[in-house]
């Protein structure tokens, strides 16, 4: 598949600007700040990203808007579609990193996963994303460029026949930690959840984070969408192994905090635990789990450890994953365990990993060297090696 061009005007790209900035836009534009709403709407409801076809505003202010801003999303460079229907995409969002977003389609609604990061810092022992080190945050526009690219490929715009099930459910799940990236996964959540934006209700949209405190504070003085906690382990001993960010904030610092969001957004949290065989799956380990949560308003996702190449554990028998969650509901903990989607195209939770350029090996190349070691990767992407 051929690139797009990238646009080379310079101006704001409008994909960046929630309502409240837009309406800034045209206002310092000494424009009437209605032209936002005329805006909005074409981009995220009838999926349309050139001032040209904006028929609504005047030819003049096209014109002056062609040459002064741009729309620019992340680009899709392949689609996979897996035996279940998951479809997975990998999106270019600059010459060095791409992302990955994920399209699940369930009989009652159709949840989009999306990047907030290209690679992640985090490194939990469990995941591939981690292994593949980080590249850099993803702009608001990145973010919420995937929705409508996902969109855009569903056919699900005003107007369009959808080949399937519309976007009803956001889950931010997909590469990175989006609370180390918050102010510009709040600002395109925003533009998710806006009536003129693409207008999913708030619990519809969901955050999931590995427990980056101080974000989850913010996060409860700014919205009420639905979050989401990867905890993976009851004590600080096994979660400072297999969750490292954990021993910046502990089990004591993390759940007061998640107490304090659910009261302020009033939906519980869930709390998601990856099952890994003999790991963190012994009935004690579901009675700790369960004594940790006692009284929160908390519901439990058992993920099975989806493998990849390289990777140091196993998924827990199905009789063992049936026996914890049965242990947790005894104690009145509703427990979920998440269906397996789209592991055949290595789409499932942990197995994204895109490409990225990590920034610690992007520093060490000394700036003006003629002899830059570049090469060229099998995908004609170039990196630097
Ligand atoms: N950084 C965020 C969001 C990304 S991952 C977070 O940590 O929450 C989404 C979920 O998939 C997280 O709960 C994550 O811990 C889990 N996960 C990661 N690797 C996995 C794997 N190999 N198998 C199953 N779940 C995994």
């Amino acid at each position: 598949m051929t690139l797009e061009p990238v646009a080379v005007n310079p101006g704001p790209n409008l994909f960046d600007l929630n309502q409240a900035a837009l309406r800034q836009y045209f206002a310092d534009m000494e424009e009437k700040p209605f032209r936002a709403e005329q805006v909005m709407k074409w981009l995220y409801h009838q999926g349309v990203a050139d001032f040209d076809g904006m028929t609504n505003l005047s030819k003049k202010l096209r014109e002056r808007l062609a040459g002064e801003a741009r729309f620019e999303t992340p680009v899709i460079v392949s689609e996979q579609v897996s035996a279940d229907g998951v479809r997975k995409w990998l999106m270019q969002v600059d010459d060095a990193n791409r992302i990955e977003t994920v399209y699940i389609s369930e009989p009652n609604r159709g949840t989009l996963c999306v990047s907030s990061q290209a690679g992640c810092a985090l490194n939990c022992a469990f995941c591939a994303t981690g292994k593949q080190g980080y590249g850099r945050n993803l702009s608001a526009a990145e973010i919420i460029g995937q929705v409508w690219q996902a969109n855009k490929r569903l056919g699900c715009f005003e107007g369009e026949a959808p080949m399937a099930r519309p976007i009803s459910n956001v889950v931010l799940m997909g590469m990175g930690e989006p609370l180390l990236n918050v102010d510009n996964v709040l600002r395109a959540v925003e533009l998710m959840t806006d009536t003129l934006g693409f207008g999913l209700a708030n619990k519809r949209v969901t955050l999931s984070t590995a427990g980056v405190v101080p974000g989850i504070v913010k996060l409860t003085q700014r919205n009420k969408i639905s979050l989401a906690v990867s905890l993976h382990a009851a004590t600080d001993a096994l979660r400072d192994k297999l969750v490292p960010i954990n021993r910046t904030y502990p089990l004591r610092a993390l759940l007061p905090a998640c107490r304090a969001y659910s009261e302020a957004s009033g939906h519980p949290v869930t709390f998601e635990y990856v099952m890994l065989n003999q790991v963190n799956d012994s009935a004690g380990d579901a009675r700790t789990l369960a004594a940790l949560l006692k009284g929160l308003p908390a519901k439990v996702n058992l993920i099975p450890f989806n493998p990849f190449p390289g990777a140091d554990f196993t998924r827990s028998p199905a009789p063992v994953i049936d026996r914890f969650r049965d242990l947790l509901m005894q104690s009145d903990i509703i427990t979920i365990t998440r269906k397996t989607r789209g592991d055949d195209i290595a789409a499932a939770c942990g197995q994204l990993t895109g490409q990225v350029a990590p920034r610690a090996r992007r520093l060490r190349i000394p700036r003006k060297s003629p002899t830059r070691n570049l090469c060229q990767t099998p995908n004609g992407v170039e990196q630097h090696g």
